[in-house]
Parts: structure tokens; sequence; C-alpha cells
């Protein structure tokens, strides 16, 4: 993509004011207000932004986050996503030891239960915390997602936790129990048992289409 210079200079000033409200905890912020920070016309930020696929929702703006994220990727910004990991048991554990999840691209960077025997602990070459500190761990660490292998009924207080950092963006989760979590952070849900019922119905029914 060819972008010219002064659009260029707008990004990187677009760039350093979003990581300022980002770092002053702002969740949205509209062109409006991009403009008057920045000396430039709304109708210009928005034209600059909806360039690059970013469309501002009317009345509310544009999410700090997901704008920061976008502006740096486009100028790119070296961008490794950081890993949390709540639940180091059977499941957790595998997870953490396995190379699929260590690439270019994304790592686990810290681990979290309550079991005393683990917390502390160095698993997998993760360093292992205690729940409690999750919201500090994941802030001073940057780490924007989160792997939920946490028993059904720890998940809603583990995704709280997780929330309650202000940078996690989404979350992966295994457990078993439905989360609840403020619009901005996505929620997706890993379930092998449903799966493996897709695939029983369709073993039981060849003639189906799928
Ligand atoms: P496990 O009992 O071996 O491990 C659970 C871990 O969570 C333990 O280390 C425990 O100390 C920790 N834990 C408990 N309460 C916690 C809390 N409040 N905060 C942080 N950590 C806490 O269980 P498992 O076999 O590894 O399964 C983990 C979860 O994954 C369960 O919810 C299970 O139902 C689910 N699971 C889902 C799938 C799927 O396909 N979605 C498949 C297997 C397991």
């Amino acid at each position: 993509m060819k972008v010219a210079e002064p659009t260029i200079e707008r990004l990187v000033q677009y760039y350093r004011l979003l990581s300022q409200l980002k770092e002053e905890g702002r969740r949205v912020v509209s062109s409006q207000e991009i403009g008057e920070m920045l000396g430039l016309k709304a109708s210009q930020v928005r034209k600059d932004l909806s360039y690059f696929g970013e469309i501002g929702k009317r009345g509310v703006g544009y999410h700090v986050d997901r704008l920061h994220q976008h502006v740096s990727q486009i100028l790119s910004h070296p961008n490794v996503w950081k890993i949390g990991l709540v639940g180091v048991g059977r499941l957790g554990e595998a997870l953490l030891g396995h190379k699929s999840l260590r690439s270019e691209k994304f790592g686990i960077e810290a681990a979290f239960d309550v079991d005393p025997e683990k917390v502390g602990k160095t698993i997998e070459g993760v360093p292992c915390y205690h729940v409690d500190e999750m919201p500090e761990v994941l802030k001073e660490k940057n780490i924007e997602i989160i792997i939920l292998t946490v028993p059904a009924g720890a998940a809603q207080h583990a995704a709280d936790k997780a929330v309650a950092s202000g940078v996690v963006k989404g979350i992966l989760s295994f457990a078993t129990a439905p989360i609840a979590v403020p619009p901005g952070v996505l929620v997706y849900n890993v379930d092998i048992a449903a799966e493996l019922e897709k695939l029983l119905f369709y073993l039981k029914s060849p003639a189906k289409e799928h």
C-alpha cells in the first residue's frame, strides 16, 4: 500500500496520542477529540482512519486499544501477542508446554493459579503467579490475550481479574461455563466435546451435507 508522506506523519501523531491515551486508561476516543488534541480537522482524522479500514462508531468513536494496535501494525511496530494462561492443571500445563503456542507472533508470558504448589514456580519455562496478582501482572507485562483452563466455577472470577487489568482484549476459554465480559473484549470458546458431538452426528448420518 502506497501511502503519502503527510499521511504517515499524521499516523505517527495518531500513534503517539493513542499510546498516551492508552497509558491513561482511556477506552474510547472520537475523531473530534483526536482532531482537537492534534490540531487537525475531525473530517481529516476520519478520512485517514477509514482509508486504513477503521470506522469509528457514530456517537461513540474509536476503541483506543484497537486503534492503537491497528496504527501500530500499519507503522510496522513489532507486535508479538503476549498470552497469559489461567489454570495450570492437566490441560493448562499441556498447553504451556506445547510448541504450537510459541511462535514469532505470540508466546505465553505468565501463568496463574491458586494452588500453592504451583504459585511462585516456573512451569514449562513460564512463571506462575497467584490469580489475585493478575491485574497487576497483565498490565505490567502488557498481556492482551488470556487462555482460560480453570474449572467452570472459577471461570467468571478469572475473567473478571483479567478484565480488571484494563489491557486484555481477548479470552480463549476452555472452561465449560459462559463468561460475561464488557464490550471491547472478545471471548472465543473452545469445546472439544461439542466438536466430538458434531463428528459423531456426521458419522451416524453419512448422507448429510456438511
Ligand atoms: P484440572 O483440575 O487439572 O486443572 C484446573 C487448574 O485450575 C488447577 O491447577 C487448579 O489449581 C486451577 N484453579 C482452580 N481454581 C482456580 C482459580 N480460581 N483461579 C486460577 N486457577 C484455578 O482441570 P483440567 O482437566 O486441566 O481442565 C481445566 C478446564 O478445562 C476445566 O474447566 C475443564 O472442564 C475444561 N476442559 C475443557 C475442554 C474443552 O474442550 N473445552 C477439554 C478439557 C477440559
